[in-house]
């Protein structure tokens, strides 16, 4: 039988017609960025969304989250990640700033100037396994005293899931320290800080947004009074967990590390994910690892409650994630990026008193 010209037409229509039928019902919100998500509907939102998510919010709720917010309580699209090559050396500088008392206005403080505690070259093989180690640099403070090392993803998350924790281990006289894999600059509220105050992607680039999220990051710090950090500065949402681990490994190399406490997997965000495994997959002793929740607060191993004067610290260090300059400069402002990414999230940790914990990487989003 041969096929006429209208026969191969209609075939091509009955083909085209089933293929936009079935699209709809499969796609899914892990076909759209948090952004796309963000602008729809509620009910539209609701038939995007695993079942599960239902369970816990209602389609209004889903609603009125920030895109930010969307990005950490559902599976939403991301850009591919680079591929990932081990690096033959990694160079640690951990970075002290002034305590608060001595700081009149964070804007003044010089991001690139701040003084190196600690500076080492760590070498790699090409499996990743740790060849050397060279100190250049060494405040033997910092490298002796029993330590506590916080992983974080973006600047916020340390203050929101362990800001209390690590006041518990300062009162203990340990040493305390955060690991910062990103500045967080893909955030959506980079477009409402160029709309509101009418400046150009040229007038305040990405770069310029990533600088004073990490001035907001250092307030909290000089709010918590921990003792050092240092700035990774992967690119936003394409860190790889063997970065993690590869971190991990060398402070428990270098310093005398009692406690390593990352991110846990309970967030879409591909950096929480990445932080949670490269602890997972560290080469440290088991009883050194712990997990702090930003998210989801359910089936936790440990529910720690802040006693009032540790929460009174983390709620001024909270409140430096929303504070606002009155006359924003570009190079120098403060734009509260930190609470307007995640109000809810930061809500939730300005009038809870805990922190949630587990002592094993789990996989909890519902
Ligand atoms: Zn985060």
């Amino acid at each position: 039988m041969r096929w006429g010209k209208a026969g191969m037409l209609a075939l091509v229509v009955i083909l085209m017609v089933s293929s936009t039928w079935g699209a709809p019902n499969s796609l899914t919100s892990k076909d759209f960025t948090a952004e796309e998500l963000a602008k729809m509907p509620p009910e539209q939102l609701a038939k995007l969304v695993p079942p599960y998510i239902l369970k816990r919010f209602t389609p209004e709720q889903l609603a009125n989250f920030t895109p930010d917010e969307l990005s950490h309580l559902l599976p939403t699209k991301f850009p591919e990640k680079e591929p990932f090559k081990i690096p033959e050396k990694i160079t640690i500088r951990i970075k002290k700033i002034p305590s608060y008392d001595r700081i009149t206005k964070m804007s003044e403080i010089e991001l690139i100037n701040l003084p190196i505690a600690v500076e080492a070259d760590v070498y790699l093989s090409p499996d990743g396994r740790i060849r050397d180690i060279r100190i250049k640099k060494a405040d033997y403070t910092i490298l002796s005293t029993p330590t506590v090392v916080v992983y974080s993803p973006h600047p916020d998350d340390e203050t929101f899931g362990s800001g209390g924790r690590m006041g518990y281990y300062k009162n203990l006289g340990y040493n305390v320290g955060v690991v910062l894999f990103t500045r967080g600059e893909m955030s959506s509220v980079y477009y409402d800080i160029l709309e509101e105050n009418g400046w150009s992607e040229e007038e305040f680039t990405r770069e310029d947004f990533a600088n004073a999220r990490l001035r907001e990051f250092l307030a909290a710090k000089s709010r918590l009074g921990y003792d050092w950090y240092v700035d990774v500065q992967k690119p936003d949402g394409q860190l790889w967990s063997y970065t993690v681990t590869t971190w991990v490994q060398s402070m428990e190399a270098m310093l005398n590390v009692v406690k390593h406490i990352a991110a846990q997997d309970d967030s879409w965000h591909p950096d929480h994910k990445a932080t949670a495994i490269g602890l997972r997959d560290a080469n440290v002793p088991y009883h050194k690892k712990m997990w702090y929740r930003v998210y989801y607060y359910n089936y936790y191993d440990y529910k720690y409650n802040l006693p009032s004067s540790i929460y009174s610290v983390k709620k001024d260090a909270l409140d430096e994630y929303k504070y606002r300059d009155t006359n924003p400069d570009p190079k120098t402002g403060r734009f509260g990026i930190a609470y307007r990414s995640t109000p809810n999230i930061w809500q939730y940790f300005y009038n809870n008193p805990v922190e949630y914990f587990d002592y094993r990487y789990k996989n909890v989003k519902g």
